[in-house]
């Protein structure tokens, strides 16, 4: 079967937002005359969410399931529904409508132009939390700053991609993964577009700050080896240091009395070193357990239920 648009939303426990998600994006993509599919990756949800999957998909072709054995995360979902989707335009949507479905035929307008990833801006944020907001803007701009790709600011994982780009990132079978950095990564014609980031339907967010921090470890490990350099740069300093402190310390050595004030310099220096050590060696090992992580070569993710074709 031919289908041009394929919807992908991620669910984690949202049994509440999954009615309203499907009669919303069912009315706007109707409205595109278009054949469509909507993908409800089902993330190990515990609220009964699965069960609400598996009813919309009994009334409804267009509703294809795929059910995880149990949480791998928002990315690795995301990740699942480019595998499953057959679409000739790839969609990927929260699922607590966040991102208004109507922004998809902006996204679509915008695709048949010709461009290849159509991204959504986040022009402005309504009622989130300022820890939200500011956590979210420093990481965005700090992603900027120190990764090699041009991950564009304000950005979420809201965004249309042709089959040709996702044909090439479901290549990349990557653990730790950061999908909207992949996307940017693969370059073709990208463009954003501007919407308004709606309030959650309902419910609360699905993320914690642990699973934010793990998030801006895998964008920052996945796209830089800045951290490394940052050790490296440490290094050289304190070695640089040492270095200056002999002509200065032979100098007060033979100029002032021979008690020299050491003590407390002393061990301040070797607490610093012993610090700066002990962080290098976290950094690398951050990176040789992803290393590790990558050689064991696990599945990305076990579905129990999953389409066929
Ligand atoms: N989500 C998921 N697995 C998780 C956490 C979240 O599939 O482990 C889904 C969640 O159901 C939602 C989307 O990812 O569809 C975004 O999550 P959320 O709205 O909680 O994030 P926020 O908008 O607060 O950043
Ligand atoms: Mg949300």
């Amino acid at each position: 079967m031919s289908v041009t648009f394929s919807i992908i939303a991620p669910i984690y426990n949202e049994i509440e937002n999954l009615p309203e998600l499907y009669r919303r994006v069912r009315e706007v993509m109707d409205s595109s005359g278009k054949s469509w599919e909507l993908i409800l990756v089902d993330d190990g949800s515990t609220d009964g969410s699965t069960e609400k999957i598996r009813e919309l998909a009994r009334n409804d072709d267009c509703v294809r399931p795929v059910i995880f054995a149990r949480n791998f995360g928002h990315q690795v979902a995301i990740t699942a529904g480019w595998d499953y989707a057959r679409g000739d335009a790839i969609v990927i949507i929260d699922a607590d409508l966040q991102d208004p479905p109507e922004v998809i035929l902006e996204l679509a307008k915008k695709w048949q132009e010709g461009y290849e990833v159509v991204y959504a801006v986040r022009s402005e944020r309504e009622v989130e939390t300022w820890f939200k907001k500011v956590t979210a803007a420093v990481f965005y701009r700090l992603i900027q700053w120190i990764t090699d790709v041009e991950i564009p600011v304000d950005t979420g994982d809201f965004r249309l991609m042709d089959r040709k780009v996702v044909d090439v990132l479901k290549q990349m079978r990557e653990r730790h993964r950061f999908p909207r950095g992949m996307s940017a990564w693969v370059g073709f014609k990208q463009i954003g577009v501007e919407y308004k980031r709606a309030a959650r339907h309902s419910g609360s967010t699905k993320y914690p700050f642990r699973k934010m921090f793990k998030l801006a470890l895998n964008a920052i490990t996945g796209f830089s080896y800045f951290p490394l350099q940052v050790a490296t740069f440490f290094g050289f300093l304190s070695a640089g240091l040492a270095i200056l402190a002999i002509p200065v310390v032979i100098y007060l050595r033979m100029t002032s009395s021979p008690q020299l004030t050491g003590q407390a310099t002393t061990l301040i220096a070797v607490r610093f070193l012993g610090g700066v050590q002990l962080i290098s060696l976290g950094i690398l090992g951050e990176y040789v357990g992803r290393l590790y992580d990558e050689a064991k070569g696990r599945p990305l993710y076990i579905v129990r239920e999953a389409p066929k074709d």
